[in-house]
């Protein structure tokens, strides 16, 4: 093996916790590498719409949002079920922190994003609190940093580069791939991280395999896990019953399937909430992957009977959870009609085209309900959308409540009494199959109001780090709102920065032998 290279911090991933974690580490004079299991940077956070659930920043009071950290807290008592005090408090007084310190780099630019939370709460703010990154052009950028990030999903699923202009979850990404490299941060690309090394009862670094085998990358401080879930590996799941499929979720192909985790557990590790994901509907295309969707304009979603079984204008997570209580939810099938010339009238992510939809069989047309009915053996359809339609006339969903709250407008175009609420009437009708994706698990390792990774008798592994959906969430099985994922990962990468650039280094060897590589 050759000879191992050191830093003051490994970062294990590359996603927005991951890069949040190496940016901060590095501009406080630590030298940090960044090591990736992939060839691309950033994960299902370049996927992301780069939204960032991070309540009271700065971003939002310049947007003029009446908000505070205190109703935040309101928020989450009211919709978290066990909340781990501690941790929320970390989460909380950090978050506009940890904004005000990323926006003292010029590379950071953030905008406030109006998208309604998942939930009437209260403390619930009106069009959310979630920030975003302010889109850059691949030109901007140094040398080099947009083509090492991630292309939108709709591309990188189909073998494309990313585009001229990088936006969401992409800008996010390069943005704090541009600063890191700036201060002269390390990034090590096609490198998965098995096993960590242990000087003593420290993590001291990690081993990975290359395709030139196996490599030991030295942590003199710490290593923060920050490297996904486990979505994209089918025997976790299945050992940990965690609903939907790895088949159907959006993490990019060949990234998340636990090994980091797995290595944190062979030192003593506790893990929770491994039964969890952020779910979501997921439009099913015809190679048998899931596509997130949401914003349904139209249509009505059912069950193997044709029944109706929840609000199809649910936010995702919740209309996930809704699928995954019975099994004949999974598959659904979308009922649409005409009205948008034959496309999906909601929003997913990618589409795919309707005619290679209907060649293989993930969208079924009949020109008449009976018909579509009789094809897919959907007994109860008609009684289904004639209360529905009647539903629509009336501008009140009297079984599920759709279009009552602000988040099932958001997206409604409907001109009728109630604009949720579209009937659905025009020939030829299609009925697309969904199934329950996800937009990654978030069980796994237990940490700390600082980040630390813990055992199960409560006490920190020494050197050990954890954020994003490595960690058993702070939110436990709940979406609070548009942004939770990145801002909750970002928010304990920066704590864990904090813990490791306060550590007393006397008794540690200080041999600052690595340098700043980059492969
Ligand atoms: C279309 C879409 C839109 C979304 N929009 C939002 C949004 O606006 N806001 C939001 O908060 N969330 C959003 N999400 C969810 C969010 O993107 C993810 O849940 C979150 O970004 C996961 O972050 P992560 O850092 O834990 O994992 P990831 O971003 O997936 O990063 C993990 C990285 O670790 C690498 N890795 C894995 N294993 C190893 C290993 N063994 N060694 C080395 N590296 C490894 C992976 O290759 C990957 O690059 C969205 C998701 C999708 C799909």
């Amino acid at each position: 093996m050759p000879d191992a290279q050191v830093f003051d911090v490994v970062v294990v991933g590359s996603g927005g916790g991951a890069m949040t974690a190496a940016h901060l580490a590095q501009k406080r004079g630590l030298s940090t590498v960044v090591v990736e299991k992939t060839d691309k940077l950033g994960g299902t956070s370049a996927y992301s719409g780069g939204a960032c659930w991070l309540p009271g920043s700065a971003v939002q009071q310049r947007a003029g949002i009446a908000d505070s950290t205190d109703s935040a807290r309101r928020y989450l008592a009211a919709i978290l079920d066990n909340p781990d005090a501690d941790r929320i408090a970390a989460f909380l007084d950090e978050a506009p922190r940890l904004v005000a310190a990323l926006e003292e780099d010029p590379a950071l630019e953030f905008e406030w994003l109006p998208f309604p939370e998942y939930f009437e709460a209260p403390g619930r703010v009106s069009w959310g609190r979630s920030i975003q990154p302010v889109k850059v052009r691949r030109d901007d950028l140094p040398d080099g940093v947009g083509d090492l990030v991630r292309p939108p999903v709709e591309r990188d699923r189909a073998g494309e580069g990313g585009r001229a202009t990088l936006s969401g979850g992409q800008a996010l990404i390069a943005r704090l791939l541009w600063a890191f490299l700036r201060d002269g941060g390390a990034v090590l690309t096609g490198h998965c991280v098995d096993t960590l090394l242990q000087e003593g009862d420290r993590v001291a670094g990690v081993r990975a395999t290359t395709t030139a085998g196996a490599v030991e990358v030295r942590a003199r401080r710490g290593v923060v896990v920050a490297a996904g879930g486990f979505e994209r590996n089918p025997q976790w799941r299945q050992e940990y019953a965690v609903p939907g499929d790895a088949a159907w979720t959006m993490a990019p192909r060949g990234t998340n399937t636990g090994e980091p985790i797995g290595a944190a557990v062979a030192l003593g590790a506790a893990t929770d909430l491994l039964d969890q994901g952020w779910f979501c509907p997921g439009l099913e295309q015809p190679d048998g992957g899931g596509s997130f969707t949401l914003g349904f304009r139209g249509g009505v979603i059912v069950d193997q009977h044709g029944r109706r079984y929840a609000n199809e204008c649910l936010p995702y997570d919740r209309f996930g959870r809704a699928m995954a209580e019975a099994a004949d939810r999974i598959p659904s099938w979308f009922v649409f009609d005409a009205r948008e010339g034959g496309r999906l009238p909601a929003i997913a992510m990618p589409e795919g085209d309707p005619d290679a939809h209907l060649a293989a069989g993930t969208w079924v047309r009949a020109d008449s309900l009976e018909e579509l009915a009789a094809a897919l053996d959907l007994p109860a359809l008609l009684e289904t959308l004639q209360r529905f339609n009647g539903f629509a006339a009336a501008g009140v969903d009297e079984d599920f409540g759709r279009g009552t709250d602000e988040y099932d407008t958001f997206f409604a175009t409907g001109e009728g009494p109630n604009k949720a609420l579209v009937p659905v009437d025009q020939p030829p009708y299609v009925a697309a199959r969904f199934v329950l994706s996800d937009l990654g698990t978030k069980g796994g390792l237990v940490t700390d109001a600082r980040g630390r990774v813990l055992r199960a008798d409560g006490t920190a592994i020494s050197g050990l780090y954890a954020t994003g959906n490595s960690s058993a969430s702070v939110v436990g099985a709940v979406y609070p709102g548009p942004g939770a994922p990145l801002g909750t990962a970002m928010t304990f990468a920066s704590l864990a920065v904090q813990d490791l650039a306060g550590q007393d280094l006397a008794a540690q060897d200080t041999d600052r032998s690595g340098g700043q590589q980059r492969e």
